[in-house]
């Protein structure tokens, strides 16, 4: 994968993900996808700034905490560990190469991306209702002629003039609905090619994973 590939895939990653920064200006790669063990609700990541009793400050520390707002059944959730981000996202990022470096996993995924974006379903309703336009103008070609060629000496003239209005009408009718149908389906047809391109290219970062994660900096692994 070439460097400039990789920098367009981040870019578009990026676009998909709003970075969750704490005032710090720290990104906290996990926050708010880690969920709180006791109430489920995300974890968010923190700073915690701790003095010796002589004064000097500790390290820095950084970790995920639940902020405790779920009320469960009046009570508000009580889970008060805090993880340590180095550690979760670590792990966190060692599973991730080892789930995506498995052959099976990319045969897998390849396969998800390409059932779920199939669009020759679509294409060949696209057509049918192309068809089915084109067939609908020519019948009201048809019954307009009719209408020319109608003898209003004919004494059943005004019967015959209102039965080809009404065919008349409903192909109007007709042609409508199936229009509305085509605009759907095009409309359908345009995000399912959207969606394929998100999706190719996030097949393509878990593919590249383990090399794209060492080149990232914080906001573009989060
Ligand atoms: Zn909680």
């Amino acid at each position: 994968m070439s460097r400039s590939s990789q920098k367009k895939l981040l870019a578009q990653a990026k676009k998909y993900e709003h970075v969750n920064r704490g005032r710090d200006e720290r990104t906290h790669l996990l926050s708010g996808i880690v969920k709180c063990p006791v109430c489920g609700a995300g974890m968010y990541g923190n700073k915690s700034i701790k003095r010796k009793k002589d004064g000097t400050k500790y390290k820095d520390f950084y970790y995920y905490g639940c902020k405790h707002r779920t009320m469960t059944r009046g009570h508000k959730c009580d889970y008060k560990r805090q993880i340590r981000e180095e550690l979760l996202d670590d792990a966190v990022a060692e599973v991730i190469v080892k789930l995506v470096s498995n052959p099976r996993f990319a045969d897998v995924m390849q396969q998800k991306i390409n059932r779920k974006m199939d669009t020759s379903a679509i294409e060949q309703e696209i057509t049918n209702y192309e068809k089915q336009i084109w067939q609908s103008y020519f019948v009201k070609a048809k019954i307009m002629e009719e209408v020319d060629f109608l003898d209003p000496e004919d004494r059943h003239y005004i019967q015959r003039k209102a039965d080809l209005d009404n065919r008349l009408y409903r192909m109007y009718d007709k042609i409508e609905e199936t229009e509305n149908l085509l605009i759907e389906a095009r409309a359908k047809k345009t995000a399912i090619e959207a969606e394929k391109i998100t999706g190719d290219n996030i097949y393509k970062v878990l593919i590249y994973f383990d090399r794209l994660y060492k080149v990232m900096n914080d906001v573009e692994k989060r």
